[in-house]
């Protein structure tokens, strides 16, 4: 193979994450993304299983750390953005229609969402309610881009964000902010093996222009001022624990609050490439349109008060595409639609062959038994070669098994583990095909041990996905 190097679009489809939209559908003469849509990621069943694993790690790392978890309407009477001031300010961005008269939306973000479960929760059960309050969200968002900025995962018009919502104290708002970071860390490393370091890591701070506050930066001189401070010293902690660099841009904050955005420098042999993942915003609009800042000091006498918008891989699509750039198409075998690969290799001889085949099944549905995706590839020993690589250059699964005469007649497994940027051959007794499923599912578990440590969760969901080898 020569010409051009894969990117996002092609690792994505050699995985059976998505669907290729230029494709053509058979016998239908047209393509996918003729009835699909464009700038809709359309995910295959590898995406499913990617989508949900990631989400369940997602969702007990935010429970864990006292995020509540909120699942919100994709469609929204246009009242909502309206109050939000979306409906003004950003509405060529908007799905907008009407049904029976009245307009709706397809929501464009959470937060106005969030911002309504938090004043259910006052109006519930009052002063009870604790701040910081934060509300987490697996959520799915569509914006409308135009047609001809659109490409692969990266640029889309439909999308899902790792989102949270805190109100925090003023006095708590350092402490948000430099723990916000420290979550992404702990996913970016647990989850993605990414070393976060001065290397690969640097953060965008984003101000005011002091001389403009009133005018295009709306919100109080005293509100820039604490939350700017807030973060400048956050960043400075981060700067201290990580020896991550920063920029700071004066004037670039957003109109509604300055922010703070974690870029990743990704170095290819001849590209520089920055990556945008995490991002931290103040906000003094929404809390004074959803009054906020008024329940806040009815119910808890407590005057300053922060918004913040968090995400911290940010939308997950376009970290997808980063990823598997980075990575070349590796996804850890918590993540991996293909798990798990079982190579039968015939001899050409009966009954040796019959013996390595019934092992291969077997093994292949006590592992989807125990909650793992696998497959099952017959080889010879002479294809074998050309076999693996086009396995390796396709669906790259993390773990293959070999089971071949020498295995069946001494007992033994041959595993070969994808970690850590290479592979890992090795050699157990396992004589019973129980045996060999209690290896496997501890390698399996030792490569999950920072997510289960991070997230308490083991994402389980068995599939035989044989015909994808
Ligand atoms: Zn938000």
């Amino acid at each position: 193979m020569s010409g051009q190097a894969k990117d996002h679009v092609d690792f994505a489809y050699e995985l059976d994450l998505v669907i290729k939209p230029d494709s053509t559908v058979p016998l239908l003469g047209r393509e996918f993304n003729y009835y699909v849509g464009s700038g809709v990621p359309f995910f295959s069943i590898g995406g499913g299983y990617f989508r949900h694993a990631l989400q369940q790690i997602l969702v007990g790392f935010h429970a864990r750390r006292g995020y509540f978890i909120a699942e919100t309407p994709i469609i929204a009477s246009s009242e909502l953005f309206k109050l939000s001031g979306h409906m003004e300010f950003y509405r060529s961005n908007m799905f907008v229609f009407d049904i029976e008269d009245k307009e709706y939306v397809i929501k464009p973000m959470n937060c106005p969402f969030h911002l309504l479960i938090f004043l259910s929760h006052i109006a519930r059960y009052r002063g009870k309610v604790r701040l910081p309050f934060k509300v987490f969200e697996v959520g799915r968002v569509h914006r409308y881009e135009p047609s001809g900025s659109l490409y692969g995962l990266l640029r889309v018009r439909g999308f899902t964000q790792d989102d949270a919502h805190i109100i925090a104290p003023e006095s708590e708002a350092l402490n948000v902010v430099f723990n916000v970071f420290e979550e992404m860390v702990q996913l970016l490393e647990g989850v993605f093996n990414l070393k976060v370091s001065s290397e690969n890591i640097y953060v965008r701070l984003s101000v005011s222009d002091r001389s403009l506050i009133g005018r295009e930066f709306m919100g109080t001189i005293e509100e820039w001022e604490a939350a700017e401070r807030a973060l400048e010293e956050a960043v400075k902690a981060i700067e201290g624990r990580y020896g991550v660099s920063r920029v700071t841009g004066v004037g670039e904050a957003a109109f509604y609050g300055p922010k703070i955005d974690v870029m990743m420098v990704v170095k290819g042999e001849a590209t520089v490439k920055e990556w945008q993942m995490g991002t931290m915003q103040f906000d003094f609009n929404l809390p004074r349109r959803f009054r906020i800042y008024d329940v806040v000091r009815e119910v808890y006498g407590e005057t300053g008060v922060f918004v913040i918008h968090r995400a911290l891989l940010g939308s997950i699509e376009r970290f997808l595409g980063g990823y598997l750039e980075l990575s070349k198409g590796r996804l850890p075998v918590h993540l991996a639609p293909l798990q798990i690969a079982i190579i039968a290799i015939k001899t050409g001889e009966e009954p040796v062959d019959k013996d390595i085949e019934f092992k291969a099944v077997e093994l292949k549905d006590k592992l989807v038994e125990r909650g793992f995706r696998v497959g099952v590839k017959e080889t010879t020993r002479t294809s074998i070669g050309g076999d693996v690589r086009h396995i390796e250059s396709t669906v790259k699964p993390p773990i293959l098994v070999f089971i071949g005469e020498k295995e069946v007649k001494e007992g033994v497994l041959s595993l070969s583990v994808y970690t850590k940027g290479g592979r890992v051959r090795r050699q157990v007794q396992a004589r019973t095909v129980a045996e060999a499923v209690k290896e496997i599912e501890g390698v399996v578990l030792e490569e999950e041990k920072r997510v289960y440590e991070i997230s308490g969760v083991n994402p389980r969901m068995p599939a035989d996905l044989s015909h994808v080898l």
